[in-house]
């Protein structure tokens, strides 16, 4: 008997997936399995001639061509003319927030998984201030304050972001009832607050290990990950930033604070793909991460945030602690020490994979049982039975992008919305399916544990887990 999957709801209009990289390829099926919709509508919109030989292959309509500042109103307002539809924005170099305006004024449902800029941005910005995620952030925010309401606007919806906004929540959840403190979910933003505050978390880490590898080393001169290097290499390179606590009894010498905006970030003049934290996963234990920018460590520590955002009564340390597949570290390895990006690139596929999981959690911290990891630890074995063309990595965040979009279908005049804001146990429980196992993982580690005592570092004993612990030297 062939697998029956939910579905959650009718989309009437066009859908327009922009971009069929790795996430779009996998949204897909997703897409096909659980939506009710005129397969007719949809439509992919990519300028890569191999994206245009797999869809004629698969009957499904493509516009081959890249969206630009100059062209995307045209395009998308003819592809959305047969109605109010979808946009579901996959896509490398395309700004999410003007694209999501546009649907906005059309009535289009929209969503996405990072506050993407045009093309030339990441390179081409000269102020590190503001080629910072909190910059691209802020003004996604911005434009929710200047006109809250209307049709929906899901940002920032994948694994990370996206999935691990929704993870802290159940760990907070768990914590709650681990300590005696159970009691019912929160019902707003200050609820999450004082409950995350209460349990005494200090921090959180956006803390992965991805353990995925084929049987072929990796060839030098190629930078190997297991989703978009375009996208890993741009983010790579902005400057290491993270939500900034309250508990922190120390500022970093390169730090940089924000004046306006929600205010809960800082930024280091250093790129995140060279700065290494040290984090806690549950396969290796302790191991290394880099603090590589990401939406989410601005978000989380902004809905967390207790008093006046500029003096906060309370506000939890959040960042990314990000151990990519061992290729992707050897190939920033490469591309760092010689100074050139790789010309060749490669995304690892699902069939090529011979080991490994994606263990995606987060690890809040600080609190009397010291550290809860709670994530998801998919291995690319379980997710090539789950669902085609992905690997861990990219179910992890196609899954979520289904998970987004149902809600934005039962939720269709949310306005512009970020994962935090959004009913966590009802994408849940979209995605869970998808996640392999969801696990809860206490661990007594600290930064301070097991040093190499014969290099003696600059650390605050008094405080294990401040940041001058986590960032290593
Ligand atoms: P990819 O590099 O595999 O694919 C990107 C696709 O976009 C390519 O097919 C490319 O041809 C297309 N493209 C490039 N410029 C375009 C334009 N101007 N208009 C239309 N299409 C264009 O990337 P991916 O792995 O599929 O990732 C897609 C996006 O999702 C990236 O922005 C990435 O950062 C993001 N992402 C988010 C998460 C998350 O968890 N939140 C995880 C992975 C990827």
């Amino acid at each position: 008997m062939p697998k029956t999957y939910p579905v959650y709801g009718r989309i009437d209009g066009p859908i327009a997936i922009i971009g069929f990289g790795s996430i779009g390829r996998g949204t897909l099926p997703l897409i096909e399995r659980h939506f009710d919709y005129d397969a007719d509508k949809l439509v992919v919109i990519d300028p890569d001639p191999a994206v245009h030989t797999w869809l004629k292959q698969h009957g499904i309509r493509h516009i081959q061509m890249a969206l630009t500042r100059e062209n995307f109103s045209r395009v998308l307002c003819e592809v959305f003319a047969g109605g109010q539809g979808f946009c579901v924005n996959l896509s490398v170099d395309t700004s999410s927030l003007d694209i999501m305006k546009l649907c906005r004024s059309l009535g289009v449902l929209y969503i996405d998984t990072v506050v993407e800029p045009w093309a030339g941005f990441y390179f081409d910005t000269q102020d590190n201030a503001a080629r910072t995620n909190y910059a691209l952030r802020q003004a996604v925010r911005d434009e929710a304050a200047a006109s809250p309401g209307g049709p929906t606007a899901v940002s920032c919806c994948g694994a990370n972001p996206g999935m691990v906004s929704w993870f802290v929540k159940e760990a907070l959840m768990q914590l709650a009832e681990d300590t005696g403190r159970a009691g019912p979910a929160p019902g707003d933003r200050a609820g999450w607050g004082r409950l995350m505050r209460d349990l005494g978390v200090q921090g959180i880490h956006i803390a992965e290990r991805d353990t995925q590898a084929r049987r072929l080393p990796r060839p030098r001169g190629t930078f190997v990950n297991t989703w978009s290097v375009e996208g890993f290499i741009s983010e790579g390179f902005q400057p290491a930033e993270l939500g900034w606590g309250t508990f922190e009894p120390w500022f970093p010498e390169n730090g940089h604070g924000h004046e306006t905006g929600c205010r809960a970030g800082i930024w280091l003049d250093r790129p995140g793909a060279i700065t290494r934290v040290h984090t806690w996963c549950p396969t290796p234990g302790p191991q290394f991460g880099f603090l590589v920018t990401h939406n989410e460590a601005i978000s989380i520590a902004d809905y967390y945030t207790l008093g006046d955002p500029a003096r906060p009564e309370y506000r939890p340390t959040c960042h990314y602690a990000y151990h990519p597949c061992d290729d992707a570290v050897l190939s920033l390895h490469e591309m760092f020490g010689s100074g050139v990006t790789q010309s060749r690139h490669e995304i690892l596929e699902p069939d090529e994979i011979v080991e490994g999981i994606d263990e995606l959690g987060v690890l809040l911290f600080g609190h009397e049982k010291n550290a809860l990891w709670y994530g998801s630890r998919l291995s690319n074995a379980e997710a090539r039975g789950l669902a085609p063309y992905q690997n861990a990595t990219g179910l992890q965040v196609t899954s979520a992008v289904l998970a987004g979009m149902v809600w934005a279908l039962e939720n269709p005049m949310a306005g512009i919305v970020e994962t935090d804001e959004m009913d966590h146990a009802r994408c849940l429980e979209v995605q869970r399916p998808y996640l392999g196992p969801v696990e809860a993982h206490y661990t007594d580690w600290t930064p301070l544990t097991n040093r190499w005592e014969l290099f003696p570092e600059d650390i605050d004993e008094a405080e294990p887990w401040a940041f001058r612990n986590v960032l290593a030297s």
